[in-house]
């Protein structure tokens, strides 16, 4: 079933247009080729054909330079860096569209945790490190990790992080042990979250975060395994930094705003990992109805004629749609410089949840179909779940919106739900 994006009557012509452009590539090119494009990753052979992979490979390619010809490639990044230079709100209405495929995203230039590194690396690298990082990153040459989670210490609660960088003349000398670093047998260089003090800087002792760039490679850097994950191999590495040298300009911004880049990484990316989220949750749902619409029981009676699977489409509705309403709220508030901390833990606790109701309903209704590679939701399903605990687990953020909403009250002020 193909997506149906039409205008939407509030948003004006340029973002209808990117999103009627993003749902064309997505529908023509994209989901005819998914089995291709993704397939041989679920059919459970644990080797795959080259001229298979080389298929997929040359097929990537083909609607990457329509994408580019299109000109929707990197939506998160300025043009000046070879992105499309979108806005904030933009760029969310997008994700909505291209997130129905899942994996469509890297078909137009948005591979985590690439993605959050290019716009760290923009917003904090020199311009060596624009030239020497990111414009690669950008072109696709290169591929980027980011490491930051540690085994021994909980990684929602950054302060305890212990990886340790300490100068010594011109150079880093980083020591640590991190896990779940995505990406990591791939990449090129790692982003490693490193807890330095800058002897110039009056507050260093507080043992302040930087981020600091380790190339490949660079001796006493140690990839011990990829975390298994969901059952399968995976690229979310386990890495032991032993006594590893790095040049000093190979950190990222002033010593001490390690902390502060990893936040920004967050803010806005979280309402960009919502919308994504609803795209897929789009899907599910429309895969969901094409099920109850086809599939007879008990005679000749479909699905969709059933009461329990009525209750299906109703409640999957109320979550999409009560799901895009928060998110996009947030977003205002975000775009118009109003604080939107509450909500943006909300949207980070709510919209996983709801995806992860949907994409329930539909695998119920696909039977044992639903849980199969042949479809996209075993995979969402998986997706949905993850997302409760990465980028802050849901208790955090519950309990940071409990505490700024009551901080309010006790400040003599009650919560005002118009704003
Ligand atoms: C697929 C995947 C990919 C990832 N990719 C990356 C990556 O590329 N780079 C990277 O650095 N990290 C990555 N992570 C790690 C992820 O960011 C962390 O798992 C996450 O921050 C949680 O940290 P933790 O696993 O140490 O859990 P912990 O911090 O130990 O928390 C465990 C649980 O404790 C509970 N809890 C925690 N604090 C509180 C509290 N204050 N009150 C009540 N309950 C609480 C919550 O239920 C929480 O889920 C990835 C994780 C996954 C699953």
């Amino acid at each position: 079933m193909a997506m149906n994006v039409k205008p939407v009557p509030t948003l004006d012509d340029e973002v209808n247009e990117i999103r009627l452009a993003t749902a064309e590539i997505v529908n023509k090119e994209i989901l005819p080729n998914e089995g291709k494009l993704w397939g041989w990753m679920s059919d459970g052979s644990s080797t795959t054909p080259k001229e298979v992979l080389d298929e997929a490979k040359e097929l990537r390619r083909r609607i990457q330079d329509r994408v580019k010809k299109a000109k929707l490639w990197a939506p998160h990044l300025p043009q000046e860096f070879g992105g499309m230079g979108l806005s904030f709100m933009q760029h969310a209405y997008m994700n909505e569209v291209l997130s129905y495929s899942p994996g469509a995203s890297s078909l137009f230039g948005v591979v985590a945790p690439n993605s959050g590194n290019q716009k760290i690396l923009v917003k904090y690298g020199t311009p060596e490190q624009h030239e020497k990082w990111l414009k690669p990153l950008t072109e696709g040459t290169m591929q980027s990790a980011f490491s930051m989670t540690e085994p021994h210490n909980p990684g929602s609660d950054p302060t305890s992080l212990t990886t340790r960088a300490v100068l010594d003349g011109d150079e880093w000398v980083i020591n640590g042990h991190k896990w779940f670093t995505s990406n990591g047998y791939a990449a090129d260089f790692y982003v490693v979250m490193c807890r330095t003090s800058d002897p110039k800087d009056p507050s260093g002792k507080n043992e302040k975060m930087t981020q600091i760039i380790v190339p490949k490679g660079t001796p006493g850097l140690k990839i011990v395994r990829g975390v298994p994950v969901w059952g399968k191999a995976s690229s979310h590495c386990e890495i032991i930094y032993d006594n590893v040298r790095v040049p000093k300009e190979n950190q990222l911004g002033r010593t001490g705003t390690g902390h502060q880049a990893a936040q920004d990484r967050l803010g806005a990316g979280r309402v960009y990992h919502c919308m994504n989220s609803i795209g897929s949750m789009w899907r599910a749902f429309d895969l969901m109805i094409e099920r109850l619409m086809s599939r007879q029981v008990h005679g000749s009676e479909k699905l969709e004629g059933k009461q329990f699977m009525q209750g299906f489409v109703a409640d999957s509705y109320m979550d999409i749609q009560s799901a895009l309403l928060m998110t996009i709220h947030c977003a205002e508030k975000m775009e118009a410089g109003a604080d939107p901390r509450v909500d943006i833990s909300s949207i980070k606790v709510y919209v996983p949840a709801a995806y992860h109701r949907v994409v329930d309903r539909a695998i119920q209704v696909w039977g044992a179909a639903g849980v199969s590679g042949d479809l996209p939701l075993a995979g969402m399903y998986q997706g949905a779940r993850t997302l409760r605990s990465a980028d802050g687990p849901d208790e955090v953020h519950k309990i940071l919106i409990a505490k700024l909403v009551l901080r309010r009250y006790h400040a003599g002020e009650s919560w005002d739900f118009g704003n």
